[in-house]
C-alpha cells in the first residue's frame, strides 16, 4: 500500500511529458508505471490535464538578511510559504559573510536556528567578505557541515566584502581538487568606484554600469580558463556577459562555469528607475537597457539556472531615503518566480529550476527529478491557468510584479510525499529539513 498517488498526470522527466502514475512510499518516489490501473493507495490526486514537475529549486534566497539600519522583510515561515506557493521544495540561503574561518560555526549555528520555521528543505552557501584566513580549512569545515560552496565579492570593497585576486585564486585552486562550487558576484569594483555620477535613483544604473559586470566575468573567466575550478556566477544582469561567455569560453561553460540569471532582469528595465517609485525596482545589481534584457533572453539556453535573489524590503525601507546608497537593495520573487520565466519562456525554463540547480548545486538525485530513489517532491501545474499575480504571502508590503497576468499556474506543491500546498491553500505543516549537501 503507497501513502500518495498522483495520477493521469503528464510527468516530466529526460525533457519530455508522459502519461504516467507516480507513487510514494515513506517520502521517497516508489513507483513509476503507465496511467491506467491504480495501485493500492492510501491518498490519490487526479491529476488530468496537468504537468507534474519536480519541486523547484531555488539556488539564491537571502532570508533575515541583516543590514544594520534594514532587514529584509522575509523570515523562514513567510519565505518558505510564499516559496511553497511558487512550487519552490527546497531553497538555498547564504550564512552571512565571514572574514576568518573562527567565525563559521556561529554563522551556521545561526542559520540553523531561525530556519526551524521552514515549510521547506532548505540548504546553505557559505559566504565571506574580505576573507583573511586559511582557504583550505574554510573549505574543509564547510564541507563537513554539509556546504559544499562559498560565495565571494568582487566589488563592495566600501562595505569590506571584497575578495582579492589572490584569495579568489586560492579559493579556484582548491575547487579544483575538492569540487567546491565557487560563487561569484561579478561587478568590477574599480568601475564602480570611478563612476562619477549623481546619488540618486535616476542615476543608480549608470553607478554600476553594464561594462562593470562584463568586464569583471571576462576577467575571472580568464583566471578559470588558466586554473580551472567550477565557478558559479551568480545574478548575471547582463545579455552581452553571456555572449562574451559563450564566444570566448564555450569550452568551459557547463563544466567549470555556470550561470545564473534571475526573472527581475527579464520583466523589468533600468527605465523604471525614472517612475516616481524607482526606489521600489532598487537592487545590486541594477536592472538594464531593454537592449541587454533582449540579449538575455535570447541566450536563455546558455544559463544554468534561475534564482531569484529574494531579499524584499517594506516601501516606505525602500522610499526611505532619496540617495541610491542609502536604500535597500533588493526585491522579492520567490513566489512568482517560475510562472513569470515559464509565461516567457515556456517548458524550456523547467530544467533550470528543477535537474540544473540540483546537479550544479550537488542536491541530485535527492533533489531535482522524478524518478525511482529520489525525495517525493512535486509541482503539480496547470500550464493553461491564467495567473492573477497579487500581493503574496511575502512579509514585505509590495510585490514589484503585482497585477502582472501570466499564462501557467502553480495548483499544488508536495514535499517529500506530503502536500503542502494543495489548490493554492496552504496544508501542510513546518517540515524543511536542512539538507547537507556533498
Ligand atoms: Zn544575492
Amino acid at each position: 500500500m503507497y501513502n500518495l498517488g498522483l495520477i493521469n498526470g503528464k510527468v516530466y522527466r529526460n525533457g519530455q511529458f508522459t502519461h504516467l502514475d507516480v507513487y510514494v512510499q515513506d517520502q521517497i518516489i516508489a513507483k513509476i508505471v503507465p496511467s491506467g490501473k491504480i495501485l493500492p493507495c492510501k491518498k490519490i490526486v487526479d491529476c488530468t490535464n496537468k504537468l507534474i514537475l519536480p519541486g523547484f529549486i531555488d539556488p539564491h534566497v537571502h532570508i533575515n538578511l541583516d543590514l544594520g539600519e534594514f532587514k529584509s522583510s522575509d523570515d523562514y515561515e513567510s519565505a518558505s510559504k510564499a516559496a511553497a506557493f511558487g512550487g519552490i521544495t527546497t531553497f538555498i540561503d547564504f550564512l552571512e559573510p565571514i572574514s576568518y574561518v573562527h567565525e563559521f560555526d556561529a554563522m551556521l549555528k545561526k542559520k540553523q536556528k531561525e530556519a526551524k520555521a521552514s515549510y521547506i528543505d532548505y540548504a546553505f552557501h557559505t559566504a565571506v567578505g574580505n576573507f583573511n584566513d586559511d582557504v583550505d580549512k574554510l573549505i574543509k569545515i564547510s564541507r563537513e557541515s554539509g556546504i559544499p560552496s562559498v560565495k565571494m565579492f568582487t566589488t563592495y570593497s566600501e562595505s569590506n566584502r571584497k575578495i582579492t585576486y589572490t584569495k579568489f585564486q586560492e579559493f579556484l585552486k582548491n575547487s579544483c581538487k575538492t569540487n567546491t562550487l565557487i560563487l561569484v558576484h561579478a561587478e568590477n569594483d574599480e568601475e564602480i568606484l570611478s563612476a562619477n555620477v549623481e546619488d540618486t535613483v535616476e542615476s543608480y544604473e549608470s553607478s554600476r554600469p553594464a561594462v562593470s559586470e562584463i568586464e569583471e566575468i571576462e576577467k575571472i573567466a580568464r583566471i578559470v580558463a588558466e586554473l580551472k575550478g567550477t565557478l558559479y556566477i551568480v545574478h548575471v544582469t547582463c545579455g552581452s556577459s553571456i555572449e562574451l561567455l559563450n564566444d570566448k569560453y564555450k569550452e568551459l561553460l557547463g563544466k567549470n562555469i555556470f550561470i545564473e540569471s534571475c526573472p527581475q532582469y527579464f520583466h523589468f528595465t533600468k527605465d523604471v528607475y525614472d517612475n516616481e517609485n524607482g526606489n521600489l525596482f532598487l537592487l545590486a545589481p541594477p536592472l538594464r537597457s531593454i537592449k541587454e534584457q533582449e540579449k538575455l533572453k535570447e541566450n536563455i539556453s546558455v544559463i544554468d539556472t534561475i534564482g531569484t535573489d529574494h531579499c524584499p524590503f517594506t516601501k516606505e525601507e525602500k522610499m526611505r531615503y532619496k540617495e541610491a546608497s542609502k536604500i535597500p537593495k533588493g526585491l522579492g520573487s520567490l513566489e512568482f518566480s517560475f510562472s513569470l520565466m515559464y509565461h516567457i519562456f515556456g517548458n524550456e525554463i523547467i530544467d533550470k529550476f528543477t535537474l540544473n540547480p540540483a546537479k550544479i548545486h550537488n542536491l541530485f538525485p535527492k533533489k531535482g527529478i522524478i524518478q525511482i530513489g529520489s525525495d517525493a517532491d512535486f509541482v503539480i501545474f496547470d500550464p493553461k491557468k491564467v495567473l492573477f499575480i497579487n500581493s503574496g504571502h511575502s512579509q514585505s508590503d509590495y510585490n514589484p510584479y503585482e497585477s502582472m497576468l501570466t499564462t501557467g499556474m502553480v495548483e499544488s506543491t508536495i514535499l517529500r510525499g506530503e502536500i503542502l500546498v494543495k489548490n493554492r491553500k496552504l496544508v501542510g505543516s513546518m517540515r524543511g529539513q536542512f539538507i547537507k549537501r556533498h
